[in-house]
Formats: C-alpha cells, sequence, structure tokens
C-alpha cells in the first residue's frame, strides 16, 4: 500500500475537477451543475449514489467487504455571490459568482479520497460516506437540513469529519484544535421608527438618528460590562441606514450587525439584552424599534478523543513541526451540525504560498489557494479513514 504514490497519480486528475469547479461556481442550492458532475464521478467509481440530497446535495457510499463502522466525510460544495477578479486560466465563467472560500478545493479532495479508497474497498471493515454538502455559505444552511433528510442514518454514522482550506496557514501545515475552533455567527437588525420632518424644525420629529447612535453606543456595553472579560466574544454594528437629504429629518433608520460568541446560551441572552436596550432607548426618546435577530450555525467543537487521533496522524503525514494548535476562528461554519450529532473533527488544511502570490483572504475577489496542498488534504482523509476501518 503505497498512499502517497496513489495520491500522486490522480493529482492531475483532482487538480482538472477543481478548476471545472472553479470555472463554473454556483450558489447554496443552485449546485444543479456541481452535483451533476459529482454523481457521475462517483457512479463511475462504483459507488452507490444518493442525489438530491437537501435539494443539490448528493452522498457517495462506499461499502467495504466487512461489517464494521461507518465514517463519514463531508465536503462543501457551494460558491459565493463575489465577482472574481483574478486573471487565471480556470477564472469564474459564472458572472457575480465565485469559489472564494475554497469550496472547490473541498469537493476535488473529497472526489479524489473516494478513488483511492475504492482501490481498497476489499480491506475495509465497514462503510465510508462521501457528503457533498450544498449551501454552507448560506445560513441557515445545508447541513442541518442533509442531517434531517437521514444522511447520519442507514447504516449508522459514528464519526464525521471534514477540513477547511485555510490561507492563514502556509501550505504544508495543518492546524487543529480541541474543542472549540469557531464561532457562532449570528445577525441582526434593528428597525428605528421615528417622525421625520424638517431638518430646521427638529421638535416636531422624532429623529431616528439620534436615536440610533445612542442606540450603536450603549450596544457597546454588552462586551465591556455584560460578559466576562475571559470569554471571547464580538458585536459589531456594519451597517447603519437612513435619510437621504442634508435638510430632511428621516422617518426611520437601520441598524445591522453581528454578534460572534463560542457559547449558545450565551448568544441567547445577548439577543435579548440587545432588545431590551434598543427598545429602551428608542423609548426614552420617542421612537420605536423592532429587532430581528437571526442566530447562526452553533459554535464548531471537535471532539478532543478525535483530535488528538486526527493531530497523530497529521504529524505522520506533515511532520511533527508542521501540526499547529490554531486559534479559534471567529467565523461560522455549518458543519458543526454534525458534530452536535456525532463525535468528529474539523482541521483547517493550510494552502497560504507567498512565493505564488497565494496570498488573499477567503471571501475576498482575488482568493485562491495552492493546489498541491490538495494532495495532503487527500492522505490525511484516506488515513482518517483506513485507521478506523481496517
Ligand atoms: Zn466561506
Ligand atoms: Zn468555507
Amino acid at each position: 500500500m503505497n498512499i502517497k504514490e496513489e495520491i500522486k497519480e490522480i493529482m492531475p486528475e483532482v487538480i482538472n475537477l477543481r478548476r471545472t469547479f472553479h470555472m463554473h461556481p454556483e450558489l447554496g442550492f443552485q449546485e444543479f451543475e456541481t452535483s451533476q458532475i459529482i454523481s457521475s464521478y462517483l457512479e463511475n467509481l462504483g459507488l452507490e449514489v444518493k442525489k438530491n440530497i437537501a435539494k443539490t446535495g448528493v452522498l457517495g457510499i462506499l461499502k467495504g467487504k466487512e461489517e464494521g463502522k461507518t465514517v463519514l466525510i463531508r465536503a462543501d460544495i457551494d460558491a459565493l455571490p463575489i465577482e472574481e477578479l483574478n486573471d487565471v486560466p480556470y477564472k469564474s465563467k459564472n458572472k457575480g459568482a465565485m469559489h472564494a472560500c475554497g469550496h472547490d478545493g473541498h469537493t476535488a479532495i473529497l472526489l479524489g479520497t473516494a478513488k483511492v479508497l475504492t482501490k481498497y474497498k476489499d480491506l475495509l471493515k465497514g462503510t465510508v460516506k462521501f457528503a457533498f454538502q450544498p449551501a454552507e455559505e448560506l445560513p441557515p444552511g445545508g447541513a442541518e437540513l442533509m442531517i434531517k433528510e437521514g444522511i447520519l442514518e442507514n447504516p449508522n454514522v459514528d464519526k464525521v469529519y471534514a477540513l477547511h482550506l485555510a490561507n492563514h496557514l502556509p501550505a504544508g501545515k495543518i492546524g487543529i484544535r480541541e474543542g472549540i475552533f469557531c464561532a457562532q455567527a449570528d445577525a441582526f437588525t434593528i428597525k428605528v421608527k421615528g417622525k421625520g420632518g424638517h431638518g430646521s424644525a427638529p421638535d416636531k420629529t422624532v429623529d431616528p438618528i439620534i436615536i440610533s447612535t445612542y442606540i450603536v453606543q450603549a450596544l457597546q456595553v454588552i462586551p465591556s460590562r455584560e460578559i466576562d472579560p475571559h470569554t471571547p466574544f464580538v458585536l459589531s454594528v456594519c451597517k447603519i441606514q437612513s435619510g437621504n437629504a442634508f435638510n430632511v429629518i428621516p422617518e426611520e433608520a437601520e441598524i445591522k450587525g453581528t454578534v460572534r460568541s463560542f457559547d449558545k446560551m450565551l448568544a441567547e441572552k445577548v439577543a435579548k439584552r440587545i432588545e431590551i436596550i434598543s427598545k429602551n432607548i428608542a423609548q426614552a426618546f420617542r421612537g420605536e424599534v423592532e429587532l430581528e435577530y437571526e442566530f447562526g450555525y452553533p459554535p464548531g467543537k471537535n471532539d478532543e478523543k478525535e483530535a488528538k487521533f486526527v493531530r497523530k496522524i497529521a504529524e505522520e503525514v506533515v511532520g511533527k513541526e508542521n501540526v499547529e494548535e490554531d486559534k479559534p476562528s471567529m467565523g461560522g461554519e455549518d458543519f458543526s451540525y454534525f458534530l452536535e450529532e456525532r463525535p468528529g473533527v474539523m482541521f483547517w488544511l493550510g494552502s497560504r504560498n507567498e512565493e505564488k502570490g497565494l496570498i488573499h483572504p477567503h471571501h475576498s475577489s482575488y482568493f485562491d489557494f495552492d493546489e498541491s496542498v490538495m494532495a495532503i488534504g487527500i492522505e490525511m482523509f484516506v488515513r482518517i479513514v483506513l485507521e478506523n476501518l481496517l
């Protein structure tokens, strides 16, 4: 069994797949062409394939010769509503859509993994499920829906794994955390209602702009005075919109922002505090507010035992010196729904390459990653499965 050699052989095909996905990016729940390519590829490998799970999701099932545990590996397959500004031969052909988070790479890595593992089919004691998930970037996302549609059952899944390409880590490095690795990312909108009028006669109005400025300031009291200083927490107002003339006090204002935390219960408390603070401020100044609070994906939490297990494999694949603990991210990730249901791990696959100019962050119009690291991703997944099922 020479895994590295087998992966090397299929790398041109994996890169080709990644570029095909990159050229034809599709947004959440619209990944029709993408899932078509995925299903045909898996069918050609001889896998059992289930289509249209959570609209555009695909599940490939590889059964070993003997019964045993079931391991699920997940790749997200959706793109973002971003216009690509890279000048590369595989530039996006779909206007206004771009694989700017690396999900094209995740999909190609998982297809490559399926190809390699198919060769070891007769050695496997158990089952591998390859889950291609739609709409990671589009809350409420595709993960929860795929789980609701039963992909963790029949046969019952024992463990779940995923990776994310990471341009904050150099190519050749792997980041793994035990426990929390990413945040719950919530969104809120506060509509402030006043009474419009002439800018020269403010006494005849209820000014929603004044009310909004007080609300924005007061909300910062939540992180600074209401939350344990040792608890990672972010509350950012990122949009405030009102009015369109220098001499008109508008009727309404709108405040939008995000809350990031590592604790579901804390997020629920904060949602209530935002409501009380903004309502009372508005009332004090004779206005009204309406709050819409959307809870995002739950915080991502790796199982500690599984994280140790994956770390050991990572040390074999890239060397001990290249495995990092890495800080938890304040970003959200819907693989957290899988990790709420079953023990498992999501790890970061370093993909930054200064020499090749691959330095842009995820979700940038210039995002691109070092394709050679896909070989590391495949090796990680193949070894994780073999360690579980040999
Ligand atoms: Zn993303
Ligand atoms: Zn992503």
